[in-house]
């Protein structure tokens, strides 16, 4: 039995097709972790959709009634980069309640892990680059609502900045985020961070754990948060297809213990999502989040 929930549903696949986003590689982790014998059944928890009060905590009333009434624009569309559809949008829904759950989990258990989210370049009245809600930003107004926190923090080691949650807590003091990533990549616009690491293009595992140690480290003097979000994109390993930086499996692992680690040693619970994965083999991108799930585990043993 694991010492964490793994939260999963099968509705999360956004059922893309012949796509560069692999939304089947949420069904292809879990099936590993399966296989592995990493995990049994009992250690997965099936969430419920976000409710439309929590995604409406974050997003303007415009942009949820278009996704829902299948009204965008076509402009809306393009910059979404994902073919509209009724499943598109349940999928998005169910990923938030995913995060809000594995939030949730975190707090009572130290770490919660949704196998899914992470849909960082979502801003509260418009998606792009694949992202139509931001989980991470509903997961954590939800626990603010409730009143279990007041103050969190964002780690986002997606190789793309997180400009749809940085956009999204600008001027919110109680939000800190904290966005590592390739400078010279997608979105060309980034809203500042409450620190951002602009990394050089092909930054390799050295260079990526030196800086993200500093920044993380600095942030952690700065602002004491009750609950961390990690956004654990796969997409800074060198063999990504949308991604610039170097990474190897090992220097994503090392990545994922020193966030992880970092948090539970300062008794900061840990909520991951999985964000970005674009290898040439999805195999290998489904190897870098298992990863993870181990690495949430050691260092869950270690401290818990
Ligand atoms: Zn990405």
């Amino acid at each position: 039995m694991l010492p964490y929930k793994l939260v999963y549903h099968e509705g999360y696949d956004l059922r893309l097709g012949d796509h560069v986003f692999p939304s089947q590689k949420y069904r292809y982790i879990h099936d590993r972790l399966l296989r592995d014998r990493f995990a049994t059944a009992e250690d997965f928890v099936r969430p419920e959709p976000a409710s439309d009060a929590d995604i409406l905590a974050v997003h303007e009333p415009g942009w949820v009634e278009r996704l829902k009434c299948g009204t965008l624009s076509y402009q809306e569309l393009m910059q979404l980069e994902v073919p509209y559809s009724r499943e598109l949008v349940e999928a998005y829904w169910l990923a938030a309640g995913g995060s809000m759950l594995a939030a949730r989990l975190a707090v009572e258990q130290g770490i919660g892990f949704n196998l899914g989210g992470g849909f960082h370049h979502a801003f509260a009245g418009h998606g792009e680059g694949f992202c139509a809600i931001n989980d991470i930003a509903v997961a954590l107004r939800a626990m603010q609502r409730g009143g279990t926190i007041q103050r969190a923090m964002v780690v986002d080691c997606d190789v793309h900045h997180g400009n749809g949650t940085a956009g999204i807590f600008t001027g919110d003091t109680s939000v800190f985020t904290l966005s590592i990533h390739q400078f010279n990549n997608y979105p060309t616009e980034k809203p500042p961070s409450s620190l951002d690491i602009h990394l050089p293009d092909g930054a390799g595992d050295e260079e990526y754990l030196h800086r993200l140690g500093n920044g993380y480290r600095t942030a952690l003097t700065m602002f004491h948060p009750e609950l961390m979000i990690y956004v654990a994109g796969a997409d800074p390993y060198c063999e990504d297809q949308l991604g610039g930086l170097s990474l190897s499996f090992e220097g994503l692992r090392e990545r994922d213990h020193l966030v992880i680690w970092t948090a539970l040693h300062s008794h900061i619970p840990v909520a991951i999502v999985l964000a970005g994965g674009y290898a040439v083999n999805v195999q290998d991108t489904v190897t870098i989040h298992a990863n993870t799930a181990h690495v949430a585990k050691e260092v869950l043993g270690k401290t818990g």
